[in-house]
C-alpha cells in the first residue's frame, strides 16, 4: 500500500472539518460521516500507519499506545452497556481509507455475526 494523502490526513491536519470528540498526543477521534449506530466514532493515531498490513515487528509500542488510546476514547463516550471496536483491513475487509482507524460502534444492541 502506498502512502497517499487520505481524508483522515486532512482531518488530522485540520484541512477538512470533522466532529472531533477527543484528541490527545496519541489519538484523534471524530464522528463517522455515515453512522451505523447512534454512536459511531472513528479513532486514528496521530502517527500515521496505513493499516494492519504495514505493521511490523517494530510496531509493538505503536500498537500498544494506539489501542490504549482507543480505550480512552471508548471510556470518554460513556457506553456503559458495551460497544464494538472494528478494524477493517484491506479490500476484502472493506477498508476504504488507507489510514489505520478503529470504529467504535454502540448506543444500541449490536448483532452477531455482523454479516
Ligand atoms: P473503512 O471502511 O475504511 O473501515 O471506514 C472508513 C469510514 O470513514 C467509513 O465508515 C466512512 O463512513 C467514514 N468516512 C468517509 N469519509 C469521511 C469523512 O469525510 N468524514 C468522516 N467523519 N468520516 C468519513
Amino acid at each position: 500500500m502506498d502512502e497517499k494523502v487520505t481524508i483522515f490526513d486532512k482531518i488530522k491536519n485540520k484541512e477538512m472539518k470533522a466532529q472531533i470528540v477527543y484528541e490527545d498526543e496519541t489519538v484523534l477521534a471524530f464522528h463517522d460521516i455515515s453512522p451505523q449506530a447512534p454512536v459511531h466514532v472513528l479513532v486514528i493515531p496521530q502517527h500515521k500507519v496505513v493499516g494492519f498490513s504495514t505493521l511490523t515487528e517494530e510496531s509493538d509500542a505503536f500498537v500498544g499506545a494506539f489501542i490504549k488510546g482507543v480505550a480512552r476514547v471508548a471510556k470518554q463516550l460513556g457506553l456503559e452497556e458495551g460497544y464494538r471496536i472494528v478494524f477493517n483491513s484491506g479490500r476484502h475487509g472493506q477498508q476504504t481509507v488507507d489510514y489505520i482507524h478503529a470504529h467504535i460502534v454502540g448506543g444500541r444492541q449490536l448483532n452477531w455475526p455482523p454479516g
